[in-house]
């Protein structure tokens, strides 16, 4: 597995480009800017974009996916309870001091049942809203690897404060879909650096009930 973390933009949102080492197919998750950076090591791994993967719908995740489209031909894919505030890009850029985006368009909905492939590397979607009502999870089960948006930091969890966020709904996700996963699975947050489930699990004040 070819994987590269990057983080990008103002809010140094971390965007993941994985890769198969032996089609070369890949997916970038949340490309929220920094593209010619983005496109730069997607060629140096040789790699073809084949999906643009988006965690839920808040700029710094989203704002460089349509450069991104323009650039690869790759499809752009969302939870359909985030359209909603795929619609409020410009109030998000405001609320940053970021000029906006301008529209992002989804060729995909992605649902609980869904899997996104690059190549032979598959990953479960995991719906769990919280931080926004469609945020979602992905889970490489064979890699033991969660790209976990803005949902589990390091310590900490995502924020509910924003529209469509739940503090309720993020603890519910975090508890039956998060926790339910290996100890030794490796989480790559939103933003931040990298932890384990395990870690989480035992320290993160946020888990203890
Ligand atoms: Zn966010």
């Amino acid at each position: 597995m070819i994987h590269e973390i990057l983080p990008v933009g103002p809010l140094q949102c971390n965007c993941s480009i994985i890769g198969d080492e032996t089609t070369r197919e890949a997916m970038v998750i949340d490309p929220g800017d920094e593209i010619q950076t983005i496109l730069a090591l997607v060629r140096k791994h040789n790699l073809q974009v084949k999906q643009i993967v988006i965690t839920h719908a808040h700029i710094d995740h989203v704002g460089g996916a349509m450069k991104l489209r323009a650039a690869t031909g790759a499809p752009i894919l969302l939870n359909q309870n985030d359209y909603d505030l795929l619609k409020m890009l410009d109030v998000q850029a405001a609320w940053i001091g970021m000029p906006s985006p301008g529209k992002v368009d989804i060729d995909q909905n992605l649902g609980p049942a869904d899997t996104v492939k690059a190549g032979s590397l598959t990953a479960n979607v995991l719906l769990t809203p919280g931080h926004t009502q469609g945020s979602i999870c992905l889970y490489f089960p064979t890699e033991k690897k969660l790209i976990a948006g803005d949902t589990l930091f390091a310590g900490s969890i995502g924020r509910t404060d924003l529209p469509g966020g739940s503090f309720e709904k993020i603890i519910h996700s975090l508890h039956h879909k998060l926790l339910t996963l290996p100890d030794e699975t490796l989480v790559i947050p939103g933003h931040g650096p990298t932890t384990t489930i395990g870690q989480e699990r035992e320290h993160n004040p946020f888990l203890k009930t």
